[in-house]
């Protein structure tokens, strides 16, 4: 699949719940409201559409929600996904709030995932209780332990808020390091009413990354996922830090991937209102042509670039939340 832009499109997210078991507070409303059950694609459903992609070329998958270990008999849908490495598919991977981890943990690994990206934007208790809300670090710290357990490679991601968790950075990469984890930073995207101010919470990483080159020996690394993380190396750790910064760094250009919601609607761009009804086609049945046909004409409209700004009196970029698409 190739976009009107050359863009090879052979990465898919796919958000699998709208639900989450945390309410971080750049993520959602404490009240949010989540879809009707009956909304949501079938497993079932999902498994083909995800077939139907790799057969257009997707060769990299990531489930992601909402949070994806909270969705009703998930494994199901990872096994099936799984079958299909090698198959057209090369890689199955994981975004997660690490709450379940310490269940799932085993199973993720023997369905054939290799890595996850888990989120903790602190590494202080009390804090993080009050950024997620609901959530507990114990909590996901066992289920990172369960994931070394099984062999899986971590990714850390982290979102830098203002006056937050800005003073933590030194101490999480010092963390990782000692783990054998990964970090990335990700910079506050203005995306759905979250009851609180964008501007507030924004942090530039382009400041951050000035301050951390102070005290840690930042290698230039030529790791590309194809996603929109810079990364470098710290030398001190050996470890990879990267940094997501939609806001001071466009990161458009080699864009490679499009987002699939739980009720079958894709998404082209995270920063674009425009997406396309897969769950009509899917469910006409056939010989899966109309699909075929559907997918084809979304990625014909992917726009060039998303348009993020934040400022005083800006609104979110876009109504929906993160939670819709994963991220
Ligand atoms: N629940 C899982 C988790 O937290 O990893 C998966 C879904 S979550 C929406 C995916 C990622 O998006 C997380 O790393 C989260 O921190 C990030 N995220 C959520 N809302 C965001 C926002 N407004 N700006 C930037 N990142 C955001
Ligand atoms: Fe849930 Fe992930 Fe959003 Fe936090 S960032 S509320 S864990 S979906």
């Amino acid at each position: 699949m190739i976009d009107p832009f050359g863009r090879a499109i052979t990465y898919l997210r796919v958000s699998v719940t709208d639900r989450c078991d945390f309410r971080c507070v750049y993520c959602m409303a404490e009240d949010m409201v989540f879809l009707p059950k009956s909304d949501l694609l079938t497993l079932e459903e999902l498994d083909r559409l995800c077939a139907a992609f790799i057969a257009q070329g997707v060769t990299r998958l990531r489930l992601t929600g909402g949070e994806p270990l909270v969705r009703r008999d998930v494994m199901w849908l990872i096994n099936r996904l799984g079958a299909r490495l090698g198959h057209g598919l090369e890689e199955l991977t994981l975004t997660t709030n690490g709450s379940q981890l310490a269940r799932f943990a085993p199973e993720l690994a023997k369905a054939g995932i290799r890595r996850i990206n888990v989120s903790i934007d602190t590494l202080d208790a009390e804090k993080f209780g009050r950024i997620t809300r609901w959530g507990r670090l114990d909590q996901v710290m066992q289920g990172l332990q369960a994931a070394r357990a099984a062999g899986l490679a971590v990714k850390i991601n982290a979102v830098a808020l203002k006056g937050v968790n800005e003073d933590e950075f030194d101490e999480m990469i010092a963390w990782c390091g000692r783990e054998g984890f990964d970090l990335c930073l990700i910079e506050t995207m203005p995306m759905g009413e979250v009851g609180a101010s964008r501007e507030a919470q924004y942090l530039p990483l382009s400041a951050v990354r000035a301050r951390l080159a102070q005290r840690w020996t930042l290698l230039p690394s030529t790791h590309q996922t194809g996603g929109p993380a810079r990364y470098v190396q710290v030398a001190q750790t050996g470890r990879l830090l990267g940094f997501i910064t939609p806001l001071t760094h466009n990161f458009c250009e080699g864009c490679n991937r499009v987002r699939l919601t739980c009720t079958g609607t894709l998404f082209m761009c995270l920063g674009q209102d425009d997406a396309a009804d897969l769950r009509a086609p899917l469910r006409a049945g056939g010989d899966g042509a109309a699909l075929q046909r559907a997918i084809s004409q979304a990625i014909a409209r992917k726009p060039k670039g998303h348009d993020f700004v934040i400022g005083r009196e800006s609104r979110p970029a876009v109504a929906r939340h993160m939670s819709v698409t994963g991220g």
